[in-house]
This record gives C-alpha cells, sequence and structure tokens, in this order.
C-alpha cells in the first residue's frame, strides 16, 4: 500500500515551486529575460573561483577513494576539525571537532537537530513568518511545529505570543537569522531576551529547550547590521550551517551542525548524529565537497549584487508607498502587499510578468517575498513593470 502522507502533501505543492514553474513556462512565451521572476532563493552569483580551483587540483592529486568513498559518517575528522578552527577564531567560541557533524546542507543538520532533542509528539516553536519547508522538515520527524505570530512590523520576536505559547511539551525553538523572508536579523537584544526567557522555561519545566538556530544565510549580512553569532547568547544551541547560500552551492548538499560544547549532551550529539543519519540517509555528505570546503572555510562568493540589489528594491518599493521593512541581509525583501489578500495580489501582478511569492505559506498573509538574488540588470528592468503595476491596480 501507498504511504497515504506523501499522497497528500503532493496536493499541497510548494507555492514558491509552483510560482517559478509558472515564470519558466511564461520565459517560454516571452523570453524569460522579459520575465521578473523573484520566486526562488537560488544564489546568483558564481562559485568562488578558488573552490573550482581547488576542486581542479583534488581531482588531480588526491586518491579516487579519498575523492570519491564514503567519508567517515560524521565527516571527515581534519574537516571537522577545521571547522571548529574557523568557529573559535572569528566567534571566540571553544568547538572541538567532536562538536562538529557534517551534513547534506541546512536541510540535513536540521534533520539531525530535530532527531537529536525531540521524540515524535514533542513540540517545536518557531516564528512566523518561517521558510514553509519547515513543515515537512519537521511533520516528518514526528515532532510538532507551532508557529509563533510574527512581530509586526519590525519583524524581530513577539515574545508576548512566544510566552503565552511555550509549554512542557517545547523541547527545543527554532529561529532562522537573517531570516528567510524577511530579511531581517535577530539583534543582540532579541537575542539576549530570547536567551533569558528560554533560561527561565528550561527551569521552569524541569528539562532543558534546546534553541536550534538556521544558519544558512549567516554570511549575507549588509553594512551596518548587528547580526551576532547566535550560539554565543545560549549554550543549549545547535547551529545549523549551510554552504548553500553564500559559497552559492545548494546543488552540492554540503553544511555541518555545530554543537555548543556547554550544551546538555554535547559529549554525545555528534555520535549520536551518526546513528541518526542511519535511519534518515543523509549520511556521508560527498567527501569532495568536505575537502574544497574545508581549504575555503572563511570565503564567500562575491556577494556584492544583492546589497545593491535590496537597496534599488527598498527604495522603489517605499516610493511606491509599501510598507516595508530594509533588510539587513539574505536576498529576500518582505513588502505588506497593496490589498489584504496577498495571493491576489500576486496574480495580479503576474500579469505584468512581475512575479513574487505571497507569505501564506510562511505564516504571514498579506504579505508578499520578492527574492532578489537575479542580476541587477533585470531588478532595474522590472521597475517599470512594478510601477505600471502598481499605478493600475492600486
Ligand atoms: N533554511 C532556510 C531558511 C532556507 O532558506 C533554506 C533554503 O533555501 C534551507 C534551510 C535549506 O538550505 P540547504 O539547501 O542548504 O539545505
Amino acid at each position: 500500500m501507498l504511504n497515504q502522507t506523501y499522497i497528500d502533501m503532493m496536493s499541497k505543492k510548494s507555492v514558491i515551486r509552483t510560482l517559478s514553474e509558472y515564470a519558466v513556462a511564461r520565459g517560454k512565451e516571452i523570453g524569460y529575460d522579459n520575465v521578473f521572476d523573484y520566486t526562488l532563493g537560488n544564489p546568483s552569483v558564481p562559485v568562488p573561483e578558488q573552490i573550482n580551483e581547488t576542486m581542479i587540483r583534488l581531482l588531480q592529486t588526491k586518491s579516487s577513494m579519498e575523492l570519491h568513498g564514503y567519508s567517515q559518517s560524521l565527516g571527515i575528522p581534519e574537516v571537522r576539525q577545521k571547522v571548529a578552527d574557523s568557529l573559535n577564531k572569528r566567534f571566540g567560541m571553544d568547538y572541538t571537532a567532536d562538536h562538529i557533524f557534517m551534513t547534506s546542507a541546512a536541510a540535513g543538520a536540521l534533520a539531525h537537530a530535530f532527531r537529536l532533542v525531540t521524540v515524535p509528539g514533542d513540540e517545536i516553536l518557531t516564528f512566523a513568518p518561517f521558510f514553509p519547508e519547515y513543515h515537512p522538515y519537521v511533520d516528518l520527524s514526528g515532532a510538532v511545529l507551532k508557529v509563533v505570530p510574527p512581530d509586526v512590523p519590525n519583524f524581530q520576536i513577539n515574545f508576548e505570543a512566544f510566552e503565552s505559547m511555550i509549554n512542557e511539551k517545547t523541547m527545543a525553538v527554532m529561529i532562522n537569522t537573517p531570516n528567510n523572508p524577511t530579511g531581517i536579523c535577530y539583534s543582540t537584544e532579541t537575542l539576549k531576551k530570547l536567551a533569558a526567557m528560554l533560561t527561565e522555561k528550561s527551569k521552569q519545566y524541569g528539562h532543558v529547550i534546546y534553541l536550534i538556530s538556521d544558519e544558512p544565510y549567516r554570511e549575507i549580512v549588509f553594512e551596518g547590521t548587528d547580526s551576532p553569532y547566535v550560539s554565543k547568547f545560549y549554550d543549549h544551541t545547535l547551529s545549523c550551517y549551510s554552504y548553500s547560500k553564500s559559497m552559492s552551492l545548494p546543488g552540492e548538499r554540503i553544511g555541518y551542525l555545530a554543537i555548543n560544547p556547554r550544551c546538555e549532551g554535547a559529549d554525545k550529539m555528534a555520535v549520536m548524529c551518526g546513528q541518526i543519519s542511519r535511519g534518515i540517509g543523509h549520511n556521508c555528505p560527498s567527501s569532495i565537497m568536505q575537502l574544497a570546503i574545508a581549504e575555503n572555510l572563511e570565503l564567500t562568493s562575491d556577494m556584492s549584487v544583492y546589497e545593491t540589489n535590496m537597496n534599488i528594491l527598498y527604495k522603489e518599493l517605499t516610493d511606491l508607498g509599501f510598507e516595508v521593512v530594509k533588510p539587513g541581509g539574505t536576498f529576500y525583501i518582505f513588502p505588506k502587499a497593496l490589498e489584504k489578500d496577498a495571493v491576489e495580489f500576486c496574480n495580479k501582478a503576474k500579469k505584468y510578468d512581475f512575479i513574487a511569492v505571497p507569505a501564506d505559506s510562511f505564516g504571514c498573509p498579506g504579505y508578499i517575498r520578492i527574492a532578489y538574488c537575479i542580476s541587477t540588470d533585470k531588478v532595474e528592468r522590472s521597475l517599470e513593470a512594478i510601477r505600471k503595476f502598481v499605478r493600475e491596480n492600486y
């Protein structure tokens, strides 16, 4: 018998993917260059040249087994050590190799983190707006995702709602900063307050409430933004990182889970992850990718285009009267739609070949996500279409 869970999921296809497919199909009609496709968070800038050079050198100098064989199940030991050293140097942490578990990007790190600290039925709290894939990620682990309403209009944390929702079944709280879809970074003040609340509630309920920090956009932070390293604030933090965005490597599926050494259970967690992998099949991330990133840990793609695009769009959207918070990072901006129903708003926008995503599935109806990881030339050409759309409809 087929598993009905997955059959049911087929009818709830990702809105982002559906709109992206529409944009590509429309591109076949009028030329993709004329479709202002702001749907997907697929990095548009090339991989750093050094990554390609490193891979070529590795291919020429290392054995087939080293490059293409299974890696150790927790990751290549030297790679884990280098990741720990780099985090310690950059953020004043004290990780050892034993606190690093190499993963298939952020999704793989999250899949392990949930299973480390929850059993089916336990609750994980997150904050709206949130990355819609959190639902399948958490639901299929057996834990229950609970969503705290947004802190409108600043999109930090709605602490009042948070306090009313946290309860004895809450085993973990998941945050994403810099944030998809808002582009907002949690400030030092927000993270201090969050840590204080988690400490207090852990005491009240008699068990640690872990903080799962989803950080694929950690390196995409704009000039002047306060975006501190989350694990500095709360000992029981599991940091989920990915090279998908900072090095434009989403297809390579490479990242890690970093376990704060003072986290309860820290001495066992990486080894436990090795066991979790056996069950979920996210095991042994690509050996060649582990080696390639380990030589270039502090490198990123040239991501300046994202800030340029953000500034252009932020100015245009505010000039047009949109309510929008200036992003501190990522390649997303999150304006309020000009009518109550963001789905309707996005449908009307499609007629102008301006394709944005309504934020209903991000837990924030009435808003739209614009993913501006596209060329600046295209952003500039899109402005006239956006102006015309707004003029003719609102
Ligand atoms: N978390 C967030 C907030 C994301 O935006 C994404 C991807 O877009 C992921 C996790 C998954 O990242 P990865 O492709 O590195 O697994």
